[in-house]
C-alpha cells in the first residue's frame, strides 16, 4: 500500500477563502475582526510566530496590534497591557507568545484574558467547556488534525483514535475533541512508551494522532494497515549522508531539515491517507486560530 498524502495545503487555502468571504460579509456591517498578540520580550521562536499571525492577519482582512512590551516589564505592566486588549473592541481575540520572561507567570497572565478573547484555549474556562463537550474556541493545533480528517470524510462515530502525547496544547484537547464526536480514544503517553505499551494501542487505531516533538517515533510496525496518520510533529535534524555522517552546507555546518514524528516513508507503506510535515498539519493550525477569532468577534458583537 503507498498511502495518500494529504494536500493540508490546499485545506488550509479552502478554511482561508472561507473565512475571507465571512470577513467581507462582517465589513459590510462596519465590523472588522482583529487579533492581539502579546509577546513579552525578544524570544526567537515566538517572534517567529508572531509575524505569521500578523502575515495572516492581513491575508483575510484582520486588524492586527502588535503589543510587545519589553523583556523587563513586569508582571503588572502585562496584567495592565491585557486589561487593554480586553476593552478594545478592535481585538477580538488575544493570542500570548510564550515563553514569558521568568518574572512573568503563565498562569495570571492567561486567567486575566477575557474568556471571550482567548482564541487558542489556554484559559481553564474554556478547556473546562471543552471537557464537558461545550461549544468553545477549540485549540488551533488539535481542532487542525480534527479538521483535518473531517474534511476527508472521516466518521468520528466509534473509531478508534490514539492520541500519541499527553500536552495541554495538543495530546489532551486532541483526545477530548475526538471523544466530543464519539470516537473511542486513547491515549499514549511518556509513560505508556517507558512500560513497553505503546505498540499494543497504536497498532488497533484507526486513526492515529501523533504529537509527541521526537523525530521518527513512530515506525511501521505500530501502525494498522489502512490506518490514518495525522503527524503534529515539528522537529529540526541533521541531514545525514548514507554512511550516516551530517551532510554540510556552504558554511561547512550541518544542514537541516524539518521532519515530523512519524517515519514517513516507511509508514506510508502501511497507511491509507498520512498528512505531510512541512506543509501539513501546522498549515490548517493557522488558519483555525483565525477561525476561532472570526467566532469571537461574533460573539462579541452578538452575530450567529
Ligand atoms: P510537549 O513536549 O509539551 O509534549 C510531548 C508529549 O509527547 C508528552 O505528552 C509526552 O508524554 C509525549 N511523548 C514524549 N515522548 C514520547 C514517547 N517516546 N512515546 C510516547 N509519547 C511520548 O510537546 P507539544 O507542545 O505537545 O508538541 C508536540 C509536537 O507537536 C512537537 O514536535 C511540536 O513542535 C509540535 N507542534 C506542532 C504544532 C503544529 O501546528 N503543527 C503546534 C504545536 C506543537
Amino acid at each position: 500500500m503507498s498511502a495518500r498524502v494529504i494536500d493540508c495545503v490546499a485545506i488550509a487555502n479552502e478554511i482561508k477563502e472561507e473565512i475571507k468571504k465571512e470577513v467581507e460579509a462582517l465589513k459590510g456591517k462596519g465590523i472588522i475582526p482583529g487579533i492581539a498578540t502579546l509577546l513579552v520580550g525578544d524570544n526567537f521562536g515566538a517572534r517567529m510566530y508572531r509575524g505569521q499571525v500578523e502575515k495572516f492577519c492581513g491575508e483575510v482582512g484582520f486588524n492586527y496590534v502588535n503589543a510587545n512590551p519589553a523583556a523587563d516589564a513586569t508582571e503588572a505592566d502585562v496584567m495592565g497591557i491585557v486589561k487593554e486588549l480586553n476593552e478594545d473592541e478592535k481585538v477580538s481575540g488575544i493570542l500570548p507568545l510564550r515563553p514569558f520572561p521568568e518574572q512573568i507567570s503563565d498562569t495570571v497572565v492567561i486567567n486575566s484574558i477575557d474568556v471571550n478573547k482567548d482564541i487558542d484555549c489556554f484559559h481553564p474556562y474554556n478547556m473546562g467547556k471543552l471537557a464537558l463537550g461545550e461549544t468553545t474556541f477549540p485549540p488551533a493545533t488539535p481542532a487542525a488534525c480534527i479538521e483535518i480528517l473531517e474534511r476527508e470524510g472521516v466518521d468520528f462515530t466509534g473509531a478508534e483514535i490514539v492520541v500519541v502525547g499527553h500536552s495541554n496544547i495538543v495530546g489532551k484537547p486532541a483526545m477530548l475533541l475526538a471523544l466530543n464526536r464519539n470516537a473511542t480514544t486513547t491515549n499514549v503517553h511518556i509513560f505508556t512508551a517507558q512500560a513497553g505499551n505503546s505498540d499494543k494501542h497504536t497498532t488497533g487505531a484507526d486513526i492515529l494522532i501523533v504529537g509527541a516533538g521526537v523525530p521518527n517515533l513512530i515506525k511501521k510496525h505500530q501502525v494498522k494497515a489502512g490506518a490514518i496518520v495525522v503527524d503534529v510533529g515539528i522537529n529540526r535534524v541533521k541531514v545525514l549522508d548514507e554512511k550516516g555522517e551530517p551532510v554540510l552546507n556552504d558554511k561547512g555546518k550541518p544542514k537541516t531539515k524539518t521532519v515530523g514524528d512519524v517515519a514517513f516513508d516507511e509508514v506510508c507503506e502501511v497507511a491509507s491517507a498520512i498528512t505531510p510535515v512541512p506543509g501539513g498539519v501546522g498549515a490548517v493550525t493557522n488558519m483555525m486560530l483565525m477561525k476561532n477569532a472570526l467566532k469571537a468577534c461574533k460573539i462579541q458583537h452578538r452575530i450567529d
